[in-house]
C-alpha cells in the first residue's frame, strides 16, 4: 500500500483543556549535578531546597559508567529520600533530579520525573520545569506516526522527539527537538557523559549554573539549591541557552532565533524562595520594593501593616516600611500543614485556609489593619483571612495585594485556574472587595510591579517580563488552545480521566 491510497490514520480528537484540567500544567523544579562523587545525595538536598517548587512527586535518576538508576515517588522529597539504601541504589557522579506539582487528576507515578529512555545512543533522562504550548499538537503528530506515550506529561513529547530527531549526536538530537517545541522550558538533561541545561528562547522559567569543586557542576532552578550544598551562584543560564557539561569541559550554545528575553513576573511575586536571586536580584529586595510601590500607590491611615504569611511577609514589610506603620504579626502560620493550593477540591481548600492560618487575636483587636498579600487566585485564601481578622476584633480590614489582578491562566507552568474560576476575571474590584469583605482592597498597578522589579514601567510595546497572567498577552503562540472542546472532545476527555 502506497502512502497515497492508505486510509487517513484515525487521530484521537483535539483536546486543549483535557490537560490544562488534568493537570497537564505543572510547577516543577528541576537540578542537575556532574562529576561528584556524591551526585544524588546532592541532589536530593537540591530538591529539599526546591520543594516549595512542587510537592506532589520527587524524582532522582543518576549515572554511573553508563548505566542509569532511577528513585521516583509521589509525595515530598523528605519522605522518600531519607534512607541511606535509597542514596545507595543511585551511584554514579552525575544525576537529575525533579519536583513536581500538579493538583487532582494529574498525578501518578508514570507522570513522575526525571523521565528516561532507553535511546539508540544510550540513555537519556530528562527533567522538565515549564509547560510546553504545543505539546498536545506534536504529540498527536508522533503518536500518529507510531509512537507509543507513557504518560500525559507534555516533557514526553521531548524524549520522543529526540527519539526520531535525524541528527546523529544526542546533542544535536536534543537541541533539534527543543526548536520544535514551543512554550516554556528550563531543562536539566543526563546522558552517559554530558549533563544539560537549557533555557527557552524567552527565559520564561529560571535556571542558574554553579559550581561546587573545581570541576562539578551543577544547574538548578533557583539559587536556593546552591545554598543548601554549599556550591557557588555562577550565573543564570540565559534565554535560549543550551549548556553543556562533559569531560571536555562547559560549552554553550544559542541555537534559537534571538528574542527579546520575557522572564516570568510571577516568579518574583511569588513563586520564587525569598532567600533566591532571580535574574541575579535578590527575591526577597524585590519583594520588598513591591511592598513599597504598593504603599506609595495605595496607601490608608492605619495602625498596623499585618502580612498573610509567608507569601504576603516579604511585601508587607516593605509596605510598612514605606507608609510608616508599625508590622505585626497579626496572622500565625501553622507550618506543618502544606500549601493551600495543593488541595483539590474546593472544600478541602477551604478548610486547608483554616488549618494553616490562626488570627493573633492580641494584636489584632480593636485595630484598623492593612492585610498584605501576594495574589489573589480564586479568593478563597483572602475571605478567609479577612474574615478571620475581623473575627479577631479587627476594627477595619484593608486588603493590599502584591501584584495585579490575577485575570488570565499562565500556559508556561504556573499552575493557575482557567478564567472562569480567576475571581478578577469574573469580578470588578468593587465586586471583589464585597465578596472578599474587605474595607478596601487595592493591588499593586503593572507599572508599579515593573518598577518594582526593574526600576522601569512597562514596555507596552514590547515588555520586560512574561506578565500574561495579568495581562492576557501571551509571549508565545498557544498553539494547543486555539480551539474549543466539542462535545465529541469533551467525552474523549472523560475516557482518558477514566484510564489515568
Ligand atoms: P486563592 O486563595 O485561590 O485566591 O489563592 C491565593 C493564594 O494562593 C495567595 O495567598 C498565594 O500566596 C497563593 N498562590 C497564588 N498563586 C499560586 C500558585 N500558582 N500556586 C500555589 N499557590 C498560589
Amino acid at each position: 500500500m502506497t502512502d497515497q491510497n492508505r486510509p487517513p490514520l484515525a487521530l484521537p480528537p483535539f483536546v486543549p483543556h483535557l490537560f490544562s484540567e488534568d493537570k497537564f500544567h505543572d510547577e516543577c523544579g528541576v537540578f542537575g549535578i556532574c562529576n561528584h562523587a556524591e551526585s544524588a545525595a546532592h541532589t536530593v538536598l537540591g530538591l529539599h531546597a526546591l520543594q516549595h517548587r512542587g510537592q506532589e512527586a520527587a524524582g532522582v535518576v543518576s549515572c554511573h559508567k553508563e548505566q542509569f538508576h532511577s528513585h521516583k515517588s509521589l509525595g515530598h522529597v523528605a519522605d522518600n529520600f531519607n534512607a541511606q539504601p535509597v542514596i545507595e541504589s543511585l551511584p554514579g557522579d552525575s544525576a537529575i533530579g525533579h519536583v513536581r506539582y500538579s493538583t487532582a487528576g494529574g498525578a501518578g507515578l508514570r507522570n513522575i520525573q526525571p523521565l528516561f529512555a532507553d535511546l539508540a545512543s544510550g540513555g537519556f533522562a530528562v527533567a522538565h520545569n515549564g509547560n510546553l504550548t504545543n505539546a498536545l499538537t506534536l504529540r498527536q503528530l508522533l503518536v500518529s506516526k507510531g509512537a507509543i506515550f507513557q504518560s500525559t506529561s507534555d516533557s514526553e513529547v521531548i524524549m520522543h522527539l529526540v527519539a526520531t530527531s535525524t541528527y546523529l549526536a544526542l546533542k544535536d538530537r536534543f537541541i533539534d527537538s527543543l526548536r520544535r517545541i514551543e512554550g516554556a522550558f528550563a531543562i536539566v538533561a543526563l546522558s552517559k557523559d554530558s549533563l544539560i541545561g537549557a533555557r527557552d528562547p524567552l527565559g520564561v522559567r529560571p535556571l542558574v549554573l554553579g559550581k561546587l569543586s573545581d570541576s562539578s557542576y551543577i544547574f538548578a532552578s533557583e539559587t536556593c539549591a546552591l545554598d543548601i550544598i554549599g556550591a557557588e551562584f555562577i550565573r543564570d543560564v540565559e534565554p535560549g541557552e543550551v549548556v553543556t557539561i562533559n569531560g571536555k569541559g562547559i560549552s554553550s550554545v544559542k541555537p534559537f532565533p534571538l528574542q527579546k528575553p520575557r522572564s516570568c513576573l510571577f516568579e518574583h511575586v511569588y513563586f520564587s524562595r525569598p532567600d533566591s536571586l532571580t535574574n541575579g536580584t535578590s527575591v526577597y529586595k524585590v519583594r520588598k520594593n513591591i511592598g513599597k510601590e504598593l504603599a506609595k500607590e495605595s496607601n490608608i491611615k492605619a495602625d498596623l501593616v499585618v502580612p498573610v504569611p509567608d507569601s504576603g511577609t516579604p511585601a508587607a514589610i516593605g509596605y510598612a516600611q514605606e507608609a510608616n506603620i508599625p508590622f505585626e504579626l497579626g496572622i500565625i502560620r501553622n507550618h506543618y500543614v502544606g500549601r493551600t493550593f495543593i488541595e483539590p477540591s474546593d472544600q478541602i481548600r477551604h478548610l486547608g485556609v483554616k488549618l494553616k492560618h490562626n488570627a493573633n487575636r492580641g494584636e489584632l483587636e480593636g485595630k484598623i489593619v492593612v492585610l498584605v498579600d501576594d495574589s489573589i487566585v480564586r479568593g478563597t485564601t483572602s475571605t478567609k483571612i479577612v474574615d478571620m481578622v475581623r473575627q479577631a476584633g479587627a476594627k477595619e480590614v484593608h486588603l493590599r495585594i502584591a501584584s495585579p489582578p490575577t485575570t488570565d491562566p499562565c500556559y508556561y507552568g504556573v499552575d493557575t485556574p482557567r478564567k472562569d474560576k480567576l475571581l478578577a476575571s469574573n469580578m470588578t474590584i468593587e465586586e471583589m472587595t464585597k465578596y472578599i469583605g474587605a474595607d478596601s482592597l487595592k493591588f499593586i498597578s503593572i507599572d508599579g510591579l515593573y518598577r518594582a522589579v526593574c526600576n522601569r514601567n512597562r514596555d507596552k510595546g514590547s515588555p520586560q517580563f512574561c506578565d500574561a497572567c495579568f495581562t492576557g498577552e501571551y509571549p508565545t503562540s498557544l498553539t494547543d488552545n486555539t480551539q474549543e472542546d466539542t462535545p465529541a472532545q469533551i467525552s474523549f476527555l472523560q475516557e482518558i480521566r477514566k484510564k489515568t
